[in-house]
């Protein structure tokens, strides 16, 4: 069994000196347990955020999709797959916790007709429930209404951007590359696509909203978010998600005047973690299925191979190397 240990705290950009890779023996199965080998491991922006918070030593934080191949627990049975917060390992032990608010947790892989099957670490798993409930449960966005999402292109807001369609909503989304711009409105049908690298970017924010921006699903902060708040109307909804602009920046004191247009225009401003939601998580999931199968979402992923390459993976992430969700097949 292969594992990286969370060797030193990152500053700034996370170097690969800051993980260890290192090979080991696992024990044997207890009662309960079951050994699951990883086939797809996930690299989100959360293990940037959640790092200063680690302790050093343990093994890396992520969630993979598994296969069990050894049980003695009659609900995990060997040959079934399961979703697991495992960390960055090929091989696991686990006794199947479920999902809770504030704990990892292991739960049987969703019925997956036909779909691959890490659709479960993305649409049909935690970025795919974090952009159903977000944006439905905090933006409650109305038909006719125009929704701005940043990190469109990424593997949470580019199903905003597609549920914000299927609810008839005008959508803006603000990505880096042009390219992925293209897939944004030729592919995935969002109304305007505005690149926040554009030193044009607030002139031609104002020409995609005329009416103002009603609904804005946050998942960078910093400047981009100031300037999109700045446009949006009396009562506005902003689901705060995340805040990648922030997560390898070393300068900590940054103000941003956010409380302006939060006062004049009596803005609803909430964050959100999606384990809220855990005794839902099936809703999500189920729903975004059949979105999938209806035609009405679609979904992109960007793969990695080997588990050697999980940290080149994580870096490209943060730096925009995906387009939809990033992934490791082992
Ligand atoms: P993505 O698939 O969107 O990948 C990250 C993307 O962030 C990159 O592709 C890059 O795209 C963009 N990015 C990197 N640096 C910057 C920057 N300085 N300014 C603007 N954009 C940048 O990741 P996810 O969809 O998994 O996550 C998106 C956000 O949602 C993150 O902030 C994450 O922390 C948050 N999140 C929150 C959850 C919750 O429960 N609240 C759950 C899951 C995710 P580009 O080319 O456009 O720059």
């Amino acid at each position: 069994a292969r594992r990286y240990i969370f060797e030193k705290q990152f500053e700034g950009l996370p170097k690969s000196t800051d993980l260890r890779l290192v090979e080991e023996e696992l024990p044997p199965i207890k009662d309960g347990e079951f050994l699951a080998e990883a086939v797809y491991l996930s690299v989100d922006p959360y293990m940037r955020a959640y790092a200063p918070r680690l302790s050093l030593g343990r093994t890396f934080i992520g969630s993979q999709v598994a296969k069990i191949i050894e049980s003695k627990n009659d609900k995990f049975p060997v040959g079934k797959y399961v979703v697991g917060e495992f960390g960055w390992r090929t091989h696991s032990i686990s006794d199947g916790r479920p999902l809770e608010v504030g704990r990892p947790g292991a739960w049987l892989a969703p019925e997956l007709e036909g779909l691959p099957l890490s659709y479960t670490l993305g649409i049909l798993g935690m970025p795919g429930n974090t952009a159903y409930f977000g944006f439905l449960e905090l933006c409650k966005p109305k038909s006719g209404e125009t929704v701005a999402v940043t990190g469109a292109a990424g593997a949470v807001g580019s199903i905003v951007g597609q549920i914000a369609k299927i609810k008839g909503c005008t959508v803006i989304g603000i990505a880096g590359s042009d390219e992925k711009g293209k897939w944004l409105v030729n592919e995935l049908k969002f109304d305007h696509f505005i690149n926040y690298k554009d030193p044009d970017f607030e002139k031609k924010l104002a020409q995609a909203a005329p009416k103002g921006i009603d609904c804005y699903f946050d998942n960078v902060g910093g400047q981009i978010s100031t300037t999109i708040m700045n446009k949006m109307n009396l009562f506005g909804r902003v689901a705060v998600c995340g805040a990648i602009s922030g997560y390898n920046d070393k300068s900590a004191a940054r103000a941003d005047p956010v409380q302006f247009p939060l006062v004049f225009s009596q803005l609803k401003m909430e964050g959100f973690v999606v384990h809220r939601w855990a005794d839902r998580w099936f809703e999500g999931i189920l729903q975004n299925k059949k979105w999938i199968k209806e035609g009405k979402l679609r979904y992109k992923e960007t793969v990695t191979e080997g588990f050697e390459n999980m940290f080149k993976a994580f870096v490209d992430m943060l730096q925009g190397g995906n387009t939809g969700k990033a992934i490791v097949k082992v």
